[in-house]
């Protein structure tokens, strides 16, 4: 369903640079520090990772290229995942999904589905179930496999529950219960005016 990634002004690829998935297995080769990490970190950064630790950073304007012996720093970090949509796996109505995300010196940060500016959330909610989130099982890093087999019962339950396609239907029931709460306490303030009223 990966079908390509975009870089440009992103750690160590200050030019824009494509990566193509085609079907089968993409090998990633290259010396020490030549920045193969990075595309995995991009990968975690575009799906909204908010922590800079988990992308080998201390602040989120890290990931933005910061110049060489031969050219400036970049002002702007981009990020565009390409998903194949064929299936229509993707709740969106195109046979293509391209998630992007830019982040500026100045800390301003914008997320774009289908160059339609959209927000953290509406990214989270595209991919929850999909298995592709930062959370999800799809990028395993080292020491993840590790992590999984000591998880608690509970903690192992959501990794399923991801993979079954469970949690986009759990966090919209809780999403909902929310919302039926708050209508309640409303009905509640309401029927209190009315009786002071009457
Ligand atoms: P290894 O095989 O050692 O794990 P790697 O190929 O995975 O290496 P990365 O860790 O992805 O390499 O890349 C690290 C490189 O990215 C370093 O050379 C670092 O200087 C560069 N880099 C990281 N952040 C930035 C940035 N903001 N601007 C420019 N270069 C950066």
């Amino acid at each position: 369903m990966l079908k390509a990634l975009e870089l440009a002004g992103f750690k160590s690829f200050a030019d824009r640079t494509r990566f193509d998935f085609p079907d089968g297995i993409t090998v990633v080769v290259g010396p020490n520090g030549s920045g193969k990490s990075n595309i995995v970190d991009a990968m975690k950064w575009v799906l909204g990772s908010q922590s800079a630790k988990s992308l080998r950073g201390k602040e989120m304007s890290d990931v933005i290229f910061k110049g060489s012996q031969t050219r400036p720093a970049a002002g702007a970090a981009e990020a565009t995942i390409v998903f194949d949509n064929a299936d229509g796996n993707l709740p969106v109505d195109a046979p293509e999904v391209h998630v992007t995300r830019r982040v500026y010196r100045s800390g301003e940060s914008e997320y774009l589905i289908n160059k339609q500016s959209v927000r953290l959330k509406d990214v989270r909610d595209l991919i929850r179930g999909t298995g592709i989130g930062i959370d999800a099982y799809s990028l395993i890093e080292q020491g993840k496999v590790d992590r999984m087999l000591q998880a608690n019962a509970k903690d192992r339950r959501a990794i399923f529950e991801e993979a079954a396609g469970i949690s986009r239907f759990k966090a919209k029931k809780l999403e909902a219960e929310r919302r039926l709460a708050r209508v309640q306490s409303n009905l509640t303030r309401l029927s209190d005016i009315v009786e002071e009223v009457g």
